[in-house]
């Protein structure tokens, strides 16, 4: 007898299990399942996400509805539209050798009059956000009045959400002698109050600590300057060739933005947020799910239900606002058994936040440096020496040999080995030849201190940084932009590392991290401009503004034309480029020539060779190089989904 007969099982489910491939029961089925098919009970399970609650509650569900009777007998609500179908699909998958047993997805932004013609064709199941399903209620377009089964799923995030109103008022109109099974990662007061509200006596189970992170889920942060969290977070990726990741930033905003710039620098990235159309988002979604995408970079609301298998990589680029959203972004990854890591890229200010975190989850953060250039590069290298190994040959390739070996016959093996692997070294080299360290590790010591002294953090109003007056400003031609341009090249330094430049009649103040300050003491105090020596001095002044994500000060009084600006060719920080080159949602289906979009795996870009798969803006270092079909771009082996 297997572990599932043992639960209890019915023949039909049995046999769809075996459909499914799951061998053993997890944790919160071995709990749930016997107890709700053996007593009319209510019950409270503390599970998160991606345990195999679905099945906890859907197994004893189908076993226990009449399907002979084709009144509503079971309602579950779900927070998202994401995971309501989810669930419907699961339920049908798990009810497929059971005759006669309908299941109905109720959810916002589909047609409602064609979910009520559903209903009315005889819906054992109804799966409902919330929202919707009160809207059906009000236009009496479905009678709940009858159903032995209520599940609530994911309670806390529909709390979250602002739902409690109407949870109240579905469970209102549902008989009081139904079994209530409220599912939850956490439980908040105001879900312990529903609970009370509304069910009798309930069994009380647990699945791992209450509130704690998933066991499978380990937890890292990596401590940057705010100036380098973009370039941190395209390490991380370097890093991690395989990456299937989600990417948390706080704002629409950013997370248009970061998603933007990630396929600009050409990485498999795309945004999801709430202003996308519907279609858009289920667009970003599918391609996710057929792993196109690579990176999606998303802001809470819109990831909520987000139910992908497999996700080895949760990225906090930016912490939520809300520290007890940081258990729902991690609880992404490390489902149904598998092991994953939630990233944390943080700035020393913000350090606390990961005491109070690892407060929450009960579980510790590892402190990890991010990985270095030549660490990356090796890692790049094995990457491809391994995916060279295994790559499956296509015999087609036959017909080309005879000229491919004509032309590379001269080469020993060593010598050819080493030449295609340079294929992608040399890009990955040449890039981070040029990059500085960004890492910024802190100390444990330095972690205490901030820990004990409640988290003020000690930096000067500069950031650390060192704020230099000049004696050259506008009545030299000089705007903000093109001293920041002049000294980044006459200083040999990379495109963040001058900042809050603010350019004045007939001086300047600028800044650099300390560890440049010697440099820029020795070299700009031995320049001369049109025959006038420079004069160079650390400033008390605390210089002000802030800076965007691109480095640059958006101080008031930086700004200002360029038309006056001396312009060196090929001295100036590269642009944005507005939106063009990104990838924009709507297009996820199309093949997009040389970009980085989600692709369709049946149609794969032509790079066009190599060489031209290089940093766009030439003699610079701002970018990272970009990906080509060599690293991890070619579709990959999955389990098959069963949606
Ligand atoms: P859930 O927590 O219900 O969202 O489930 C997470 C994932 O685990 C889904 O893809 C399920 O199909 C899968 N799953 C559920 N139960 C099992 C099991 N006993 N063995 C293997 N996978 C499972």
């Amino acid at each position: 007898m297997n572990k599932f007969e043992q639960l209890g099982l019915s023949e039909s489910l049995l046999k769809a299990i075996l459909d499914l491939g799951f061998e053993n029961p997890t944790e919160v089925q071995e709990k749930a399942i016997p107890l709700l098919l053996e007593k009319d009970t209510d019950m409270v399970a503390l599970a998160q996400t991606g345990t195999g609650k679905t099945a906890a509650f859907g197994f004893p569900v189908i076993q226990k509805i009449d399907a002979n009777n084709r009144n509503t007998q079971a309602l579950i609500l779900s927070p998202t539209r994401e995971l309501c179908l989810q669930i419907t699909n699961e339920i049908k998958n798990y009810s497929k050798y059971e005759k006669g047993i309908n299941v109905v997805a109720v959810y916002g932004g589909a047609s409602i009059t064609e979910q009520a013609r559903d209903i009315k064709r005889g819906a054992q199941i109804i799966v409902a956000t919330p929202g919707r399903m009160q809207d059906m209620i009000n236009r009496g377009l479905v009678n709940i009045s009858q159903i032995n089964f209520c599940i609530l799923d994911e309670a806390d995030e529909m709390l979250n959400m602002g739902f409690y109103e109407d949870i109240v008022n579905i469970l209102s109109t549902t008989p009081d002698e139904k079994n209530t099974w409220l599912f939850s990662a956490t439980m908040p007061a105001e879900v312990a109050r529903i609970g009370k509200q509304f069910m009798k006596d309930p069994i009380e189970i647990t699945v791992g600590a209450k509130n704690s992170g998933s066991a499978t889920v380990s937890h890292e942060f990596y401590l940057v300057n705010a100036r380098d969290r973009y370039e941190a977070l395209k390490r991380l990726a370097d890093a991690n060739p395989d990456i299937f990741s989600v990417v948390f930033c706080r704002t629409k905003r950013d997370t248009q933005a970061v998603a933007e710039k990630l396929v600009e620098d050409g990485y498999s990235a795309a945004a999801l947020h709430g202003d996308l159309s519907q279609a858009q988002r289920d667009g970003v979604m599918k391609s996710f799910r057929g792993r196109q995408i690579q990176m999606l970079v998303a802001t809470d609301v819109a990831a909520r239900g987000i139910d992908v298998d497999n996700i080895t990589h949760v990225v906090n680029y930016q912490l939520p606002d809300e520290i007890e959203t940081y258990n729902h972004r991690s609880g992404r990854t490390g489902r149904a058994g598998k092991l994953g890591t939630s990233i944390v890229i943080v700035t020393k200010s913000e350090l606390r936040k990961i005491s109070s975190i690892e407060r929450i989850i009960k579980q510790k953060f590892e402190e990890k440096t991010i990985p270095s250039g030549i660490e990356i590069c090796e890692i790049q290298l094995l990457h491809l020496a391994n995916k060279i190994k295994d790559v499956e040959v296509d015999h087609e390739i036959d017909n080309y040999l005879p000229a491919i070996n004509s032309v590379l016959e001269d080469l020993t093996k060593e010598e050819l080995i080493k030449k295609m692997v340079s294929v992608e070294f040399n890009r990955f080299i040449n890039y981070y030849k040029k990059t500085r360290d960004i890492s910024n590790q802190a100390s444990g010591s330095e972690r205490r201190d901030r820990d004990d002294r409640d988290g003020a953090p000690r930096e000067n109003n500069n950031g650390g940084a060192t704020r230099y007056f000049v004696n050259i400003g506008s009545r030299d031609n000089f705007d903000w932009m093109s001293l920041k341009d002049y000294l980044k090249e006459t200083l040999d330094l990379g495109r963040d590392d001058v900042f809050k430049v603010d350019v004045k009649e007939g001086f300047s103040f600028f800044n650099t991290d300390p560890e440049h300050t010697d440099k820029v003491m020795e070299v700009l105090n031995n320049v001369q401009l049109e025959g006038r020596r420079i004069n160079v001095e650390i400033s008390k002044n605390d210089g002000g503004g802030r800076r965007d994500h691109n480095g640059r000060s958006s101080g008031g009084s930086f700004g200002g034309g360029r038309s006056a600006a001396p312009r060196r060719e090929g001295s100036f920080a590269p642009r944005r480029e507005g939106s063009g080159g990104g990838f924009r949602s709507d297009r996820s289906s199309a093949p997009r020539e040389g970009g980085f979009g989600p692709r369709s795996s049946s149609a794969p870009r032509r790079e066009g060779g190599f060489s031209s798969d290089r940093p766009r803006t030439e003699g610079s270092s701002d970018r990272a190089p970009r990906r080509s079909e060599s690293f991890g771009d070619a579709p990959r082996p999955r389990r098959p989904r069963r949606d």
